[in-house]
């Protein structure tokens, strides 16, 4: 362990970026700089992260700030949210601290938008507090140079790696040392292609020793869709210009609050049953179609029912073919309609 700190702490010094935020310990620029890093390329962030400084430059100012400066401040770097929580954390900052960002690893991790990497980067590289962090870099660096062979984003292997930060932490510098990890990550330890002959701890890497390094860190599997097979009615009354179709709200969770054709599992009377329609219902499919939702793929056969009768209610009600186009109705059940209207 050891030799990997300093190795990693000798290669920082010499290779790693001029960055803006590497020139301060205030903690609150820190911490500027790590939500601003957040899933943003460090290129992106470097103009906002100085003009957010120059704007806000320090915890008072930001607290002061009302949200519509602040987001404007941020306009352009997206997900919004993290500017929120910066601004509501450093009130809190304000507030309860008297615009001293705490030391105390606890109190940090209570503040709003604060999660245990913020806190740790925070606690580290302004602190000097031997406290770990673990994000994708240091995730991909981890799981190569300790050849850990469990699937990221597991509880299991999610503690492993914050256990095994937290090894590798205390000593001199754990900032620039949790900073030298990330840094490996980003630049010569990278997902496609790591470039292991320029890394400085090729001789304490298991997976560079075994021939393994493209292989981890293991994916996490995503399971395989459940299928669920479906019957949906297209229920009309009237013909020609003045057919209406029948369409229910709400009777399919898989798709909140939108209007949708009765369906149920593999049975259209059910689903007419269900959806409290009186109709003629054929007896074959006029058609099937597929819908994939994120855990579910669902094959549909797609029914059609003739001179179709219910009472009228704000969940259940004829629609126009013209009045379709106006409401919030499911995707799938635009397939439906395209399936038994086509042509
Ligand atoms: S030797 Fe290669 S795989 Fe191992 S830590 Fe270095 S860059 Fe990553």
């Amino acid at each position: 362990m050891p030799a990997i700190r300093q190795k990693l702490l000798d290669w920082y010094d010499e290779a790693g970026r001029d960055l803006p935020w590497r020139h301060t310990r205030d903690p609150y620029a820190v911490w500027v700089s790590e939500v601003m890093l957040q899933q943003t390329r460090v290129e992106t962030v470097i103009p906002y992260y100085q003009r957010f400084l120059e704007s806000f430059p320090t915890p008072q100012a930001l607290a002061e700030a009302d949200e519509d400066a602040v987001l404007s401040c941020w306009s352009g770097l997206g997900y919004y949210r993290r500017a929120r929580l910066l601004h509501a954390g450093v009130r809190e900052v304000v507030a309860q601290y008297g615009g001293k960002v705490p030391e105390d690893a606890d109190a940090r991790r209570a503040l709003p938008g604060v999660g245990r990497y913020t806190a740790g980067a925070i606690g580290s590289i302004a602190f000097d507090k031997e406290e770990p962090i673990v994000d994708g870099n240091v995730t991909r660096v981890l799981a190569r140079l300790l050849r850990i062979e469990t699937q990221v984003g597991t509880s299991a292997t999610t503690k492993r790696l914050w256990s095994e930060a937290a090894q590798l932490v205390p000593g001199e510098r754990p900032g620039d040392f949790n900073q030298a990890l990330m840094e490996l990550g980003a630049m010569i330890c990278t997902p496609k292609r790591p470039r292991c002959d320029s890394c400085p701890v090729t001789e304490q890497c298991e997976a560079l020793a075994r021939g393994e390094v493209e292989r981890l860190p293991v994916k996490r599997e995503r399971r395989p869709p459940t299928e669920v097979d479906l019957a949906a009615v297209v229920a009309t009354r009237g013909r020609g210009a003045d057919r209406q179709v029948w369409l229910v709200k709400g009777n399919q969770p898989l798709f909140g609050g939108l209007w949708g054709v009765p369906m149920a599992e593999d049975n259209a009377r059910a689903a007419l049953t269900e959806a409290g329609l009186r109709a003629r219902l054929a007896s074959a499919p006029v058609g099937e179609v597929e819908h994939v939702l994120t855990h579910r793929r669902l094959r549909v056969d797609v029914y059609r029912a003739s001179a179709a009768q219910g009472s009228e209610s704000d969940t259940r009600r004829p629609f126009t073919i013209e009045d379709l186009e106006k409401v919030g109705i499911s995707t799938l059940t635009r397939k439906v309609l395209a399936a038994t209207f086509r042509g």
